[in-house]
């Protein structure tokens, strides 16, 4: 067995702009309110995140009913439909909304467009909670849902229809320039943000994997099962030529024996991942074989969201 190893360490990786406000809301709000604090939904789909923050007071709802009536109620990152922002009004809670300003430009952009009279296409995964936040900004019968290039077949819309797109944030930017391409053949009129959806750190993740992947005998993305975009980044790094790629939650989850054969292993991590997470699992191959790391990068991010002012300090 070849007993040295070379790790290609991808950046930008782990938290973005957003994530990192998300969980600051969720510790401000403890400091603010004691705890318990409830959120709807996960903050962030990463698991180590979630259990680390429930120790701390957090407690993570599938419905907002089951929130108590006088504990405030944090949005999470992946943002609310208008119905649920209305239940938590009608119930008098506190709001303290953590959802990600990327998301929420969506929301306003999707409002601007139902407002000129568009009828709105949203490519995105369904049952996605940013989908289903982005979708309840309107009524339903405004926003159609486009997962593959397929669905387009699906639309009907009438010859004077003014039409437009919106996406998730965190989509794989090739299969939606796809889908965007089959869309401008359908209805050459669409209109768009003005402004990318998908956002700085998806894009940025996915860049600097296309960039390094094909250099790599195995890809290792570093996240959770239901993160979207950790998931787009395993497809990039596929795509890109490292077929074995894969996407692993911790350093528990790693299975060294699966690597044996690989020379060179590339790193990154979804904008959701802890650096701890990488940290490990780099340990365990540390622990085990004579290790070169080379950090490549892409470059620097530099973005910063405030907090909501409800728990700005
Ligand atoms: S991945 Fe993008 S949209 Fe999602 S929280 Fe991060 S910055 Fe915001």
């Amino acid at each position: 067995m070849n007993n040295s190893k070379k790790i290609i360490l991808v950046s930008p990786r782990g938290f973005c702009a957003g994530v990192t406000r998300a969980i600051d809301v969720v510790l401000e709000t403890l400091k603010k309110y004691g705890s318990p604090v409830y959120v709807n939904h996960e903050i962030v789909h990463n698991k180590h995140v979630i259990d680390d923050l429930t120790k701390k007071g957090a407690v993570f709802l599938k419905n907002i009913e089951d929130a108590p009536k006088d504990r405030p109620i944090i949005f999470s990152a992946h943002g609310v439909s208008k119905k649920i922002t209305n239940y938590a009004k009608d119930n008098n809670k506190t709001i303290i909304d953590a959802t990600c300003p990327l998301v929420t430009k969506v929301h306003v952009q999707a409002d601007k467009f139902y407002k000129l009279g568009f009828k709105i296409i949203l490519i995105g995964h369904k049952n996605h909670p940013e989908v289903e936040g982005t979708m309840g900004q309107l009524p339903q019968d405004a926003i159609y849902l486009v997962e593959t290039i397929n669905d387009i077949n699906e639309l009907n819309f009438s010859g004077n229809d003014k039409i437009a797109y919106l996406t998730q944030t965190t989509l794989s930017i090739d299969d939606t320039q796809n889908i965007i391409n089959e869309l401008r053949k359908k209805f050459p009129n669409i209109e768009s943000s003005p402004k990318e959806d998908i956002c700085y750190a998806t894009s940025n993740r996915q860049k600097a994997i296309k960039e390094y992947a094909d250099k790599c005998d195995a890809f290792i993305v570093v996240g959770s099962k239901n993160s979207s975009n950790s998931n787009r980044l395993v497809e990039v790094a596929k795509k890109a030529g490292c077929i074995n790629s894969h996407l692993l939650e911790n350093a528990e989850s790693l299975n060294l024996s699966n690597y044996s054969s690989s020379n060179i292993i590339g790193i990154s991590s979804g904008a959701s991942v802890p650096e701890i997470l990488v940290e490990n699992i780099i340990s365990k191959f540390q622990k085990n074989y004579s290790l070169e790391i080379e950090n490549v990068s892409l470059g620097e991010e530099d973005v910063q969201f405030k907090l909501p002012k409800e728990v700005r300090k």
